[in-house]
């Protein structure tokens, strides 16, 4: 029967696009690029969180600058007052007082200034460390992308050329008969045609009797006793 033959054409070139399809879905590169799209989302939302604690710092930092110099100046005032004289000892007294305050909140200041400034450099390298690892992702996320898209061009054009064959040589074969074998190519696991060989069934690896032998070939279409497969006898 020259349409079993076909088909056993058929099913060769749909294993083939079976493998092509695989291979397209279950490219190590994919799930790669899955995991740097997790890492890249969890990276960015970190950035985020990392960026407003330094903004938050320069602008702690701009506020306690501004008020030591606001000290500053006081103090400046204060004792050009208290050096220029003239006046009572009790108003002398009251501004040595407020020299004293002013200094002590003055030295208060300069302490949480400080204190700020030294976590200021950290909190930069630190935005600078997590911005050079996205940078990083991203490169990586970029290349992984173009190595996926040269592969599937490449696995595309091998199934469009297995895919011009395959319906070439399902041309000639009737119908019922392609249905049939579409049909048992989703039971059995993409193989619905084997070739009878030395008495044993390609499909199933089974061996058929003799009177089994003739059976198939009497029966149309011949198909296997043991699996139901078609059978090329
Ligand atoms: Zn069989």
């Amino acid at each position: 029967m020259p349409a079993l033959a076909d088909l056993l054409d058929v099913q060769d070139l749909d294993l083939q696009l079976d493998r092509l399809r695989n291979e397209r879905q279950s490219l190590p590169e994919l799930e790669r690029y899955k995991e740097l799209h997790t890492e890249l989302t969890s990276t960015e939302k970190l950035l985020g969180i990392q960026r407003d604690e330094l903004r938050q710092l320069e602008l702690d930092t701009d506020k306690a600058d501004g008020e030591l110099s606001i000290l500053e100046s006081r103090l400046e005032e204060t004792e050009k007052r208290l050096f220029s004289g003239g006046m009572s000892a009790r108003e002398t007294e009251n501004l040595r007082i407020q020299v004293a305050q002013i200094r002590a909140q003055k030295g208060s200041a300069e302490e949480l200034v400080l204190g700020l400034l030294e976590k200021l450099d950290p909190a930069r390298e630190t935005v600078g460390d997590t911005e050079r690892g996205m940078e990083a992702l991203e490169a990586e996320k970029t290349e992984i992308e173009t190595q996926i898209k040269t592969d599937w061009k490449r696995i595309d054009a091998e199934m469009a050329r297995k895919q011009g064959r395959r319906d070439e040589a399902v041309a000639p074969v009737p119908a019922d008969l392609v249905e049939l074998y579409e049909k048992l190519r989703m039971s059995k696991q993409g193989v619905a045609i084997a070739a009878l060989g030395h008495g044993v069934c390609g499909g199933c690896r089974l061996s058929l009797s003799a009177a089994e032998q003739s059976e198939v070939a009497a029966s149309d279409p011949p198909r296997c006793v043991h699996c139901r497969r078609l059978l090329v006898v």
